[in-house]
């Protein structure tokens, strides 16, 4: 995919962006001016953006009333650079990241209950406002997590998104330490899942389809590898007393339905893979077991600080390859080859 070029407007224009001007358009560098905080804003310098296959989303146009051009980018990592006049409890300097959830209108009824997660109205960033692919960004407030110390730039972005999906996922899925939990795909979501699953201390079953990837899911911290191409990794499952467990992160329908029987007695199979094509179960498949099928979407802001925060802990770290913000053309048809390993990230 290539990136084009526009010229420079006539003034000053100190800050580079990458940007989609249209659905469908290609990525364009222009050169912006640095803007300013309002009152609830923080301005971040820019060191790191993930590129994730939600940024498909800007780029073709799929989501309903985004208003163009539109700099994308949700797996922001910087520094607060200058702050709004009402912001409290953060400071210049200090670093921050901004994810999937950017803000909420603290006024609806979900809001009202605290669940911020599920607000009416929630702002998307690098959608609803223009985000990490460029060099300066401005974030609502209550869109920010702080980074803490020991972890680089380059590896907080993938936790803001891919990376407190799969937390989130694992630490509420009611599965307690030395359960069966497996890992579905390994890729952008499922090597940090495998990694997760083991620091909380399950016995993780990795599931992929190539022979090739079991030495890095044992690597990654999976106790089992199960190749679903050659076995009925269902089965292979039941065998070993069947999963409390399953996190589904392969955009592959088919592949989820077949590993529902793979779940023990209550266990839970929690979807985070986004396919458009129906999950297939039988009423009978749930009854028995008392078996459930679960959706879980990324987090809050606070969950991606809990995500950095166990990260830092204990060593779990994004595989991640770094491309310039000026080749964010080439970045984002990496990431859509579905060949990197596994998270593909800018830096300024
Ligand atoms: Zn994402
Ligand atoms: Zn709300």
């Amino acid at each position: 995919m290539a990136t084009m070029r526009v010229a420079a407007a006539p003034q000053v224009a100190p800050m580079m962006a990458a940007q989609i001007s249209k659905p469908g358009g290609e990525f364009e560098i222009v050169e912006r001016e640095i803007p300013e905080p309002g009152a609830r804003q923080v301005r971040i310098r820019v060191q790191a953006c993930g590129v994730c296959h939600s940024d498909v989303f800007v780029k073709e146009g799929l989501w309903p009333g985004i208003q163009y051009p539109r700099v994308p980018g949700h797996e922001v990592a910087g520094i607060i650079d200058e702050m709004g006049a009402e912001v409290t409890g953060w400071k210049k300097g200090q670093r921050v990241g901004v994810g999937w959830h950017g803000g909420q209108d603290n006024t609806c009824v979900e809001c009202r209950r605290g669940r911020f997660l599920y607000c009416r109205n929630p702002k998307v960033a690098g959608i609803s406002y223009d985000g990490g692919y460029q060099q300066y960004m401005l974030a609502p407030v209550e869109a920010l997590a702080a980074i803490p110390n020991t972890l680089s730039d380059a590896e907080a972005g993938p936790l803001l998104c891919a990376g407190v999906t799969t937390f989130n996922a694992l630490r509420h899925s009611g599965a307690s330490p030395g359960d069966l939990v497996a890992v579905q795909g390994i890729g952008g979501l499922g090597h940090l899942g495998i990694q997760f699953a083991n620091r909380f201390g399950f016995k993780v079953a990795a599931i992929g389809r190539d022979a090739e990837n079991a030495s890095l899911a044992k690597k990654l911290g999976a106790n089992v590898y199960i190749d679903s191409k050659t076995t009925n990794a269902a089965e292979e499952l039941q065998k070993l007393g069947g999963a409390q467990a399953i996190l589904a992160t392969a955009p592959n329908s088919k592949a989820m339905s077949e590993l529902i029987d793979g779940l023990g007695p209550t266990g839970k199979f929690i979807v985070v893979g986004i396919s458009p094509d129906p999950i297939a179960v039988t009423p009978l498949q749930l009854i028995s077991g008392e078996r459930a099928i679960q959706g879980s979407a990324v987090g809050t802001p606070t969950d991606s600080e809990d995500t950095m925060n166990f990260a830092e802990l204990t060593g779990v770290r994004p595989m991640i390859e770094t491309y310039p913000l000026d080749k964010a053309g080439e970045a984002y048809a990496r990431m859509l080859s579905g060949k990197a390993e596994f998270r593909v990230v800018l830096t300024m």
